[in-house]
């Protein structure tokens, strides 16, 4: 549930207008609802009130400091995948004792940052990173604390590009040989290996894959625990999916937390959970101005003012985001029509094919869903000044980033010669 709605008929983010945004701070922009984000943030955390768990929402999915601010104050711990996003959570005032950081290709800058900060836990993907910690660790005169992620070749049944609990992902250390790492793990000095890690992909819209992966981490769990090597902490990822514009309605949070649960009944461990999309995601909208409507010879384009350098997951998932007027009006009919951004790219659409209300030129359309993997993906491809993003709470707006200038686009830029 989330707090865009009409209201006579005029698109609110809780109980601010959103073409009174358009007209003070311009177009495009990103909108998020904090009371959104908190509710998200609330049924999360209640579906597992009854078990020792540790919230880490997922940086990338949407890593604005008002938004990280937003659920650290709520009590959220991170998920970080770089050197970046660390800086990100610190900034907020989050401690290390909160963030657990991931990714394949951890820099050793990065380590080195993570470690001065204490950080709860290295989700390690490889031999080698494995390797490379504990070298750190030992020069930094510090013990690293560790878990692996297992890649528990099971199919998430989502689009190619998330998915990552496959053996041909590049992710994780593949389940047969998590036995004989931890076993390494176990004898180097600079490393504690004290958690187990999972995540198989993105937008999971069936219970069916969590529950196998859980089952498979769960017996090594135990094989690992036989064995001497004290795991305290189960990290099973994130990846709960949400309804976007599609018939696919995905479990929620409720039925998800008891699915896993019942999995690991009487299993003595903290679970960790780092949770993006399914936060985030319904929480923010993009919020755009027709510049032209045009006819093809099959169909209709309208042409707006945010393009795939602002909101790039219908062209790299094909991703289908709900359109809606701003200003809705009952006596328009339904056409056939792409809505397209103005980047020279075919591939630059924000929806495709759809039957959508006549809309004309300067009237604004709201992308629904856009709050994960939006802005936190845009670029300044084309040259284009990144999109202003704007946090409603009640009758209360604030720009929490100004939109780009065109000015800043070229402060670290010199010619040569
Ligand atoms: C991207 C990612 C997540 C978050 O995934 P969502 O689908 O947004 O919940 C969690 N953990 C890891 C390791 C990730 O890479």
């Amino acid at each position: 549930m989330d707090y865009f709605r009409y209201i006579d008929n005029r698109l609110h983010c809780e109980q601010v207008p959103l073409d009174q945004i358009a007209e003070a701070v311009g177009t495009p922009f990103y909108c998020y609802s904090q009371g959104t984000l908190e509710r998200h943030y609330d049924v999360f955390r209640n579906a597992f009130a009854n078990a020792r768990h540790l919230i880490c929402y997922s940086v990338k999915a949407n890593s604005s400091l008002a938004v990280l601010d937003t659920l650290a104050r709520r009590g959220s711990g991170f998920d970080i995948v770089s050197g970046g996003e660390l800086e990100r959570v610190r900034r907020i005032g989050c401690p290390g004792s909160r963030v657990v950081f991931s990714g394949v290709g951890k820099s050793a800058s990065e380590i080195q940052a993570a470690l001065e900060q204490d950080i709860l836990l290295f989700n390690v993907e490889s031999h080698g990173e494995l390797m490379r910690i504990n070298t750190i660790a030992g020069r930094m005169g510090t013990t690293a604390p560790i878990a692996l992620r297992i890649n528990p070749d099971v199919d998430p049944v989502t689009h190619p590009y998330i998915s990552t609990g496959l053996r041909r992902n590049k992710f994780g250390i593949p389940h047969p040989k998590a036995e004989e790492l931890y076993r390494l793990a176990a004898t180097l000095e600079h490393v504690q290996p004290i958690g187990l890690d999972c995540h198989i992909g993105s937008q999971l819209t069936t219970l069916e894959p969590f529950v196998d992966a859980v089952k498979r981490v769960k017996q090594l769990l135990i094989k690992l625990r036989n064995q001497g090597v004290a795991i305290r902490y189960l990290d099973l990822g994130g990846g709960l999916g949400i309804p976007y514009d599609t018939h696919e309605i995905p479990p929620h949070p409720e039925r998800y937390a008891q699915a896993l649960l019942q999995e690991l009944e009487g299993l003595d461990v903290t679970l960790i959970l780092e949770p993006g999309r399914v936060i985030v995601g319904n929480a923010g909208i993009l919020v755009t101005r027709v510049e032209y409507v045009k006819d093809g010879e099959e169909k209709r384009f309208i042409i707006t003012d945010a393009g795939m350098n602002d909101l790039i997951r219908p062209a790299l998932y094909d991703a289908q985001h709900t359109i809606l007027p701003v200003m809705r009006r009952f006596d328009r009919e339904e056409i056939l029509a792409d809505v397209v951004g103005p980047i020279c790219e075919s591939g630059d659409f924000l929806a495709r094919d759809r039957i959508l209300p006549e809309f004309h030129p300067g009237e604004l359309i709201a992308v629904r869903s856009a709050g994960a993997y939006g802005f936190a993906m845009s670029s300044n491809y084309n040259s284009r000044p990144r999109a202003a993003e704007v946090m409603v709470r009640q009758d209360r707006y604030a720009v929490i980033r100004p939109r780009e200038t065109i000015q800043q686009l070229f402060e670290n830029e010199v010619l040569f010669g």
